[in-house]
């Protein structure tokens, strides 16, 4: 993936991510269903930035989840602001306050105390993403979490192997899930045993490198796509600060991948579902 801005250090950066207006992209709209402002970006991005980002970039959706939660909250604020009815926010509580959180926040009693002060806040759509594997999501919280999510009918949002998917939806049958990175590195057999076997899963698409082969979307994924075109969202993963200035070339390379399925099918992976499922509209 070439990039379009390169990564400056210091309070160049934000001024790197600022686009050159007249380069305003066109195209398909899109919805970010993966997406951190977290404490490191916030210091060279302002919200003002990353709402602009997103205006150039045809973002019409975000489900936003942030370390710590402040970062979302910082980004609604502005856009109720700036009176902005051309960006939909889907809040997600994220259930960290500090990065090494990621590791043990399922065995962390203050991480459920953070949990549910946040949802009293009424709007959050989920909780995530988060970070589980294998029989840690057999840790109590993770039931009672999952269960909790069912009752009040708000999504998970899981960086998870199959194993922890699997055990989260015994917990809690039916839950709505969102499978961060479609498993990462799952075989498409696996997935789509996945999917049958667990309507209530939706699949987000970032880091699934292997959707491109030569230059355009594989026949694979094409097949996989067409078969649940209702159960896959796109997502840009700003984890981490430098992938802030990629998103331009993350939301192009989408835009081309999908360009290979017919527009029906390419609207709703692009937008469509990210608002229907997440946003409620
Ligand atoms: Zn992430």
């Amino acid at each position: 993936m070439k990039r379009a801005w390169r990564l400056a250090i210091g309070p160049a950066l934000a001024l790197s991510l600022l686009p050159p207006l007249a380069a305003a992209s066109a195209g398909l709209p899109l919805f970010d269903a993966h997406m951190h402002y977290n404490v490191e970006a916030r210091s060279v991005l302002t919200p003002e930035q990353v709402i602009a980002l997103w205006r150039h970039q045809g973002v019409k959706g975000v489900l936003a989840t942030s370390r710590p939660n402040q970062g979302t909250l910082d980004l609604m604020a502005t856009l109720a602001r700036d009176g902005g009815k051309d960006i939909v926010i889907a809040p997600f509580v994220r259930p960290y306050r500090v990065q090494p959180d990621r590791h043990d926040w399922f065995a962390n009693p203050d991480i459920e105390k953070l949990v549910e002060t946040e949802l009293k806040r009424g709007f959050y759509r989920g909780i995530g993403e988060f970070h589980i594997f294998g029989k840690d999501a057999d840790a109590p919280y993770v039931a009672r979490m999952a269960r909790m999510a069912k009752q009040r009918g708000l999504w998970l949002h899981a960086h998870a192997d199959e194993d922890a998917v699997e055990r989260i939806l015994r917990h809690a049958p039916g839950v709505r899930m969102i499978w961060a990175h479609t498993g990462m590195s799952t075989g498409l057999d696996q997935v789509d045993l996945m999917f049958t076997r667990h309507p209530s899963l939706v699949g987000e698409l970032s880091y699934r490198s292997d959707m491109e082969e030569n230059g355009t979307l594989s026949p694979r994924w094409r097949a996989l796509l067409m078969k649940y075109p209702d159960r896959f969202v796109i997502g840009t993963d700003t984890w981490v600060t430098s992938r802030w200035s990629q998103v331009p070339d993350i939301l192009a390379t989408y835009r081309r991948l999908l360009a290979a399925l017919p527009p029906d099918v390419a609207e709703k992976i692009a937008w469509r579902n990210g608002i229907s499922l997440f946003a409620g509209q």
